[in-house]
Order: structure tokens, then C-alpha cells, then sequence
């Protein structure tokens, strides 16, 4: 995997939550199968890679589970924990061990740091000093830890993007489009049998190109979709403390795509430049 730059590398702080488990057990959900069951364990306080500071974190327990037509028997065999940041929504590899309890219930944040994690800022000293020098103005960052942190969002927020693209892409908006294309064929074909003859058949082909576009445009759409409303919200306010250039988001987009990372090669690059020069937009859709 190689060194990296950033202390309390984010490697480890990965979620371990087994995608291709996951999708097996959708491949197989019409009648019975396995599916990722999530339990909620409680609440704890950690230091954010992404939000820079200290969060509450939810933590959940995922399990796969044997199911009969969508119904999960129990809580399944341990796949690993999950622990997701209430502030920006990132998943992180949950590692109950590591903290002295977990809180039933959501508490104050310095009352959920000293019940949960009181040596939090001992655990990350390292990377809080990076932190320091990021909100800096003097702060000077080597060329090896800019380029860890740039990556550092995208490599924590990959897993979400391949749970999402290994399965159908197809919702709402593109069921509602393939009932357009219907729509907008059968009525094309409806007023072709009116026309002359030599222009009918036109109409109608029309009719239906129209409509398989409107589905075309929707499938491409939905990709945009999950980006702007899923990924950038927690995406975009990580990446803006570190001010990237265009060449710099090309590249770790690249690094990702050569490591096999949906993510590198589904997130459009022009769209996130976008979204980083628009603060107020993102600001209000969280
Ligand atoms: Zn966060």
C-alpha cells in the first residue's frame, strides 16, 4: 500500500464494511440469501479526518445475515463495525475496542469525549498538529502530506461510491422516465394513425426516440444526482480547507482510478470543481 504521509493514516481508518458481501446478498433478494444487517451499538466521540475536528460518531455493529423475501434472521455473522460521523456522514472503520465505553444515547459533545474516548487529542496529536498548520496562514505542508490529505476524502469516501455503483442504478426518476418514454410513444403512435401514411411512420419513430432519450439522459443524470446530493456535501467542505487546484483534483482522481476506485472514475471532475466555488449552495443542502 505503500507509506503514508499522514499520521493516523486514513488506510486504517477505512470502513471495513464488506461491499461485495453486500451485493451478493441483493443479487439474491427475491426470495432468500444473505443481506448486510446493521445494528446500532451507540454513540462515541472521535477526532473527524474529514470534518479536521472532533464528532459525535453513531456506531453500528454490520452483520450478514441469512434472509427469507427481505427478512433478516438475527443480527448474522460479524463483518465488522461502522461508525458514522454525524457531522458530514462519513463511514469509518469502527474499532469498538478503542474507546473505554460506547454511550447508549447521543450526549453533549465534551460529556461524550470524556465518557467514550477522554485521550482523544493524545491519540491524534500528530494529526492535530497537521491540522493546526492547514488553518494556519504561516502553516507550511510538504508536498507528501498535501498530497495525502487531498487524497485522504476521496480514499474515505470510495467505499460509499463502489456500494453504490455495484448495484442497479435505477430510481425513482428513471422509473418515472421509462413511463414517459411510454407515454410519449404511445401518443406519437396514437396521432401517426391519423396522418397520412408517408408521414405516420415518422411521427411515430420520432415519438419513440424522444422517449428512449428522455431514459438515456435520466441514466446519465442519476450518476450527477448521487454525486451532488450523497458525496459532495461531506466531499466538498473537506476538500475546501486544503483550496485544490484543478490539476490537483485530476490527479488524485487518477490515482484512484488506477487503484480500481469507482470513484475515480465515475466523480466528474468539472462538477466538483463547481461545487467548490459555489459555499453557500452546499452550506444550505446539508
Ligand atoms: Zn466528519
Amino acid at each position: 500500500m505503500g507509506l503514508c504521509a499522514i499520521p493516523e493514516c486514513y488506510r486504517s481508518r477505512r470502513t471495513m464494511y464488506d461491499v461485495a458481501a453486500a451485493q451478493r446478498g441483493r443479487a439474491f433478494f427475491i426470495f432468500w440469501g444473505t443481506k448486510a444487517v446493521r445494528r446500532r451499538l451507540g454513540y462515541l466521540a472521535d477526532y473527524c479526518p474529514l470534518c479536521g475536528e472532533l464528532r459525535c460518531f453513531k456506531l453500528k455493529r454490520v452483520g450478514m445475515a441469512g434472509h427469507i423475501y427481505g427478512i433478516a434472521l438475527g443480527e448474522g455473522q460479524l463483518v465488522g463495525h461502522v461508525m458514522t460521523c454525524e457531522a458530514c456522514d462519513v463511514d469509518l472503520n469502527g474499532q469498538p475496542e478503542r474507546y473505554r465505553e460506547i454511550a447508549p444515547k447521543k450526549l453533549p459533545l465534551p460529556e461524550l469525549a470524556a465518557r467514550t474516548n477522554p485521550e482523544w487529542q493524545r491519540v491524534h496529536t500528530a494529526r492535530l498538529a497537521v491540522e493546526k498548520q492547514i488553518s494556519s496562514a504561516f502553516g507550511k505542508l510538504s508536498a507528501q502530506v498535501r498530497q495525502a490529505l487531498l487524497e485522504e476524502p476521496f480514499a474515505l469516501l470510495a467505499p460509499k461510491v463502489e456500494a453504490r455503483f455495484s448495484v442497479s442504478q435505477f430510481d425513482g426518476p428513471t422509473a418515472l422516465a421509462l413511463v414517459g418514454m411510454f407515454v410519449v410513444g404511445f401518443v406519437a403512435t396514437a396521432i401517426s394513425e391519423k396522418l397520412p401514411e408517408s408521414v405516420g411512420g415518422y411521427v411515430a419513430l420520432a415519438g419513440w426516440i424522444a422517449g428512449l432519450g428522455l431514459v438515456a439522459w435520466q441514466l446519465l443524470e442519476i450518476k450527477h444526482r448521487y454525486f451532488r446530493d450523497k458525496i459532495f456535501p461531506t466531499l466538498v467542505p473537506a476538500l475546501r480547507r486544503l483550496k485544490p487546484s484543478a490539476a490537483e483534483i485530476e490527479a488524485v482522481l487518477k490515482t484512484m482510478k488506477s487503484r480500481g476506485e469507482k470513484i475515480g472514475s465515475k466523480l466528474d471532475p468539472k462538477r466538483l470543481l463547481e461545487a467548490l466555488q459555489a459555499p453557500a449552495q452546499i452550506a444550505a443542502a446539508r
